[in-house]
């Protein structure tokens, strides 16, 4: 069996290991093809593409973009990208600005709640000074002894309803899913398990999404609870959508590791069906 991961993030995002590092994570653990889908960047996938070929393994070139849609924020990962194409890279450009305004405003609120100092605090967790995140946050509350752990500190902080969460508009679907598929790749709903939407909300984002020319939707992700695979490959066959597998990697020791989710049900239709990088591959599936 082949083992595919499709997203995962290095120290570009919110990930702690290099993209190098990644790859050589996933060469250990066994993985064949694997994407690397930081939040909003594609600086990593050059090192990752040079580690790639010296482990033997296959990296597809990934992103995550950070979308507003109903009132949330949803993820959009665009699998097999052109990174250098340009509309695709302007519109990035753009979120991560965004992100740096934000960063600034969720450092004031967490002020206000009398916690000083955290932008330079998160910005030294931060790799990429262009890519702030609520992660690099997280970390930093833990070292400061705010909380004990990422998963209590996204209790208390950075989540609507706690210090350091602020409203923030991310770019529109129509323009992730543009331009992922200008850049020549195809569209990915990540997570849909994680989202607060009603059923019928998330049945509006799956038309709405398909009908913007998006093709998977995310049934095996390290987000979703071992029960609810189930129900997500029902959702991707119900909407005619292509079934991704992805660890959401982000650290040794927290959550999924890469490469180490099920695989996905048998009836699913997997999002690397048709494609041709992988055709010499499959020989081994079938060794
Ligand atoms: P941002 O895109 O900056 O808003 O940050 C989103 C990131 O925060 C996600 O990709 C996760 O890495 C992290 N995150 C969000 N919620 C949680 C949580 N409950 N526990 C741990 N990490 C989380
Ligand atoms: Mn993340
Ligand atoms: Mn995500
Ligand atoms: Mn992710």
């Amino acid at each position: 069996m082949l083992n595919i991961d499709l997203h995962c993030h290095s120290s570009v995002s919110d990930g702690v290991l290099s993209p190098s590092g990644v790859v050589a994570r996933a060469a250990a653990n066994g993985v064949h093809v694997l994407a690397l889908t930081d939040h909003d960047d594609v600086a990593g996938l050059a090192e990752a593409g040079v580690a790639a070929d010296a482990a033997g393994i296959m990296l597809i070139p990934g992103v995550e973009i950070s979308v507003s849609w109903g009132g949330q924020t949803v993820h959009i990962v665009g699998l097999r990208i052109d990174p250098l194409h340009p509309d695709l890279a302007a519109g990035l450009h753009g979120i991560r600005l965004g992100r740096i305004d934000r960063a600034r405003r969720m450092a004031a609120d967490l002020a206000r709640h009398g916690i000083v100092g955290a932008y330079e605090g998160a910005d030294s967790y931060a790799a990429n000074k262009q890519m702030l995140g609520r992660t690099h946050f997280a970390r930093w509350l833990v070292a400061q002894g705010h909380a004990p752990d990422m998963r209590t500190t996204f209790k208390r902080f950075l989540t609507p309803g706690h210090p350091g969460y602020v409203e923030h508009e991310w770019t529109s679907l129509a323009n992730a899913v543009g331009w992922i598929r200008a850049s020549g790749g195809m569209a990915v709903v990540a997570h849909p398990g994680r989202y607060a939407f009603k059923a019928h909300q998330l049945h509006l984002l799956l038309d709405a999404f398909r009908a913007l020319g998006g093709e998977g939707i995310e049934v095996m992700t390290g987000s979703h609870h071992p029960s609810e695979y189930g129900k997500f490959a029902d959702l991707a066959r119900a909407f005619s959508l292509k079934a991704s597998r992805g660890a959401d990697f982000h650290a040794p020791g927290e959550g999924v590791d890469i490469g180490c989710l099920p695989a996905l049900p048998h009836y699913c239709q997997p999002v690397w069906q048709n494609w041709p990088e992988l055709a010499s591959l499959h020989s081994l599936s079938t060794a």
